[in-house]
């Protein structure tokens, strides 16, 4: 099976990992903290924190930003549940905002509307989480300016999105956003097996999130109530969880850093070579907005359904039972039953639900070969003419 995405491991990364086994730290040693120089450096932020997951990020991000019972949190419901259910973690309820048609992001216009009408009901976000889809920024100059407006804190789930670039910049400067996520799931960008890092240039939010990955429990004297009992003392300042990475993984991510831009640029290769061929079939190739470069972690098209005698699930069935391992990114998160329990319904988010009907992810991985491209073309092509 051609898979939708995979990792790339080099001997560099596979010797990187080998040499911590060998060292006398396999976690909280120096490699971690090297790992977070890495991507704080390489994405333009003034603060890192590494953790076991994209997912736990989140968590901290939200509560770091005061979330808690009684807000509201706003998302896309083109996403994966983890950028809804932070916010359930903390107690707080959660709400979507349609996506754009083009970029198939939380779409800024719908979140300008939503915005006037929560404020005439005294309902407005604390925070809005934008996801960057794919790997392609939100309009965040747009966003931003709403949260000027509204008063509301911004996490940017860039899960898919690390290696890529908005007006210019990386995205992960956080220019435009409080804190920024991203993932290291093997079909990430870049991976660390399971890993995640929260960027922000806030030296308090940083500091609550490093206190929030490792229990609630500070070693700084500055931080405690009275001086220290001795050089073994620590205190619990706060409710924290496990959330740390180990050194395996940040040796991993650190070496897999080395070939960030490569990747994105391989990325970048397979997506030409789809837009050219997929041209003459009846399926909407990727929008790329001028300001953005995208990390390229998914490739999806969309099916013209109106133009092909096949239903999208036929389609979809004929290339896995083809040996293409195609995906759909995402069932819209609000028609989950556990979404659905909290009173969200079908016919909530139209465009999101109508993307839900037409969207595949093709495979898009930086070892994709030419061979296994053309291939998945060919199949597609087949199956729609
Ligand atoms: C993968 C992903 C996550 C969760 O990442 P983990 O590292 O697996 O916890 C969150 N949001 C989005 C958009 C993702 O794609």
């Amino acid at each position: 099976m051609i898979p939708y995405g995979r990792q790339d491991i080099s001997e560099d990364d596979i010797q990187s990992v080998v040499d911590v086994l060998r060292s006398d730290y396999l976690t909280q040693g120096p490699v971690v903290p090297a790992f977070e120089k890495a991507i704080a450096n390489c994405c333009g932020a003034t603060h890192a924190i590494a953790v076991n997951s994209a997912t736990s990020a989140l968590h901290i991000a939200c509560l770091s930003l005061g979330v808690g019972p009684g807000d509201w949190v706003w998302t896309s419901p083109i996403t994966f549940v983890a950028s809804a259910n932070c916010a359930l973690y903390c107690g707080a309820g959660v709400d979507f905002v349609d996506i754009d048609p083009r970029t198939y992001n939380l779409s800024s216009q719908a979140l300008a509307r939503k915005l006037e009408d929560a404020e005439r009901v005294g309902r407005l976000p604390k925070v809005v989480i934008p996801v960057h889809l794919c790997g392609q920024a939100c309009d965040m100059q747009a966003i931003h300016v709403l949260s000027q407006r509204y008063g509301f804190k911004i996490i940017e789930d860039a899960s898919h999105a690390i290696g890529g670039k908005y007006k210019g910049e990386p995205i992960g400067n956080c220019r435009y956003s409080d804190i920024t996520v991203f993932s290291f799931h093997p079909v990430k960008i870049i991976t660390t097996a399971e890993g995640g890092m929260a960027l922000t240039n806030d030296p308090e939010l940083a500091g609550h999130m490093s206190l929030l990955r490792s229990h609630g429990i500070t070693r700084d004297p500055r931080q405690m109530t009275h001086e220290p009992d001795g050089s073994w003392y620590y205190q619990q300042i706060d409710l924290g969880y496990n959330y740390r990475m180990t050194e395996l993984q940040a040796a991993l991510g650190l070496s897999q850093m080395r070939r960030l831009d490569e990747f994105v640029a391989k990325r970048h290769a397979i997506a030409r070579r789809y837009d050219e061929q997929l041209a003459d079939l009846p399926v909407v190739i990727p929008w790329q907005h001028p300001d953005c470069y995208s990390g390229l972690h998914l490739y999806v098209i969309r099916m013209q359904l109106d133009q092909i005698k096949k239903s999208h699930p036929q389609i979809f069935e004929a290339l896995r039972d083809q040996g293409i391992g195609v995906n759909l990114h995402y069932i819209p998160v609000h028609t989950q039953p556990y979404y659905q329990r909290m009173g969200f319904q079908a016919g909530d988010f139209p465009e999101a639900e109508r993307y839900y009907t037409e969207a595949i992810s093709l495979p898009m991985y930086p070892v994709l070969t030419d061979k296994n491209q053309d291939y998945v073309v060919r199949v597609l092509k087949e199956l729609l003419q």
